[in-house]
């Protein structure tokens, strides 16, 4: 008496409403707030520092380490992400320039004082 039980295939329904995690790349519901898989979040619940207005405030912070937070960033298109990564690059240059510079002159000021020749 075998013969009416059916095997049971899981088949995916509403397909349409499956998206894949952007951290594991595994499917998930599109209503999820948070991945099952890694606990990643999805859609708003993505972490602040990967979002724009984040990858510039994390350059204020920790300067050009932010570059990391950005490459990862699921939210970030790779066109803005190269353009950003140019202008963080440029202006962590920038601020070690201005920073080598007055290095220069704080050691010339004391060389004047204390006549050692740097
Ligand atoms: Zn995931």
């Amino acid at each position: 008496m075998t013969d009416n039980i059916m095997p049971v295939v899981s088949t995916p329904q509403n397909v349409s409403n499956n998206i894949s995690c952007w951290k594991c790349g595994k499917q998930i519901e599109a209503a999820d707030n948070y991945c099952k898989y890694c606990g990643k979040g999805q859609g708003s619940h993505i972490y602040f520092y990967y979002k724009h207005w984040g990858v510039w405030i994390l350059f204020f912070i920790i300067g050009p380490f932010n570059l990391w937070f950005l490459w990862r960033s699921p939210i970030i298109k790779i066109k803005w992400k190269l353009i950003y990564g140019a202008v963080f690059l440029f202006l962590s240059c920038w601020v070690c320039y201005i920073f080598y510079k007055a290095v220069l002159k704080i050691f010339d000021t004391y060389a004047y004082f204390l006549n050692i020749p740097f």
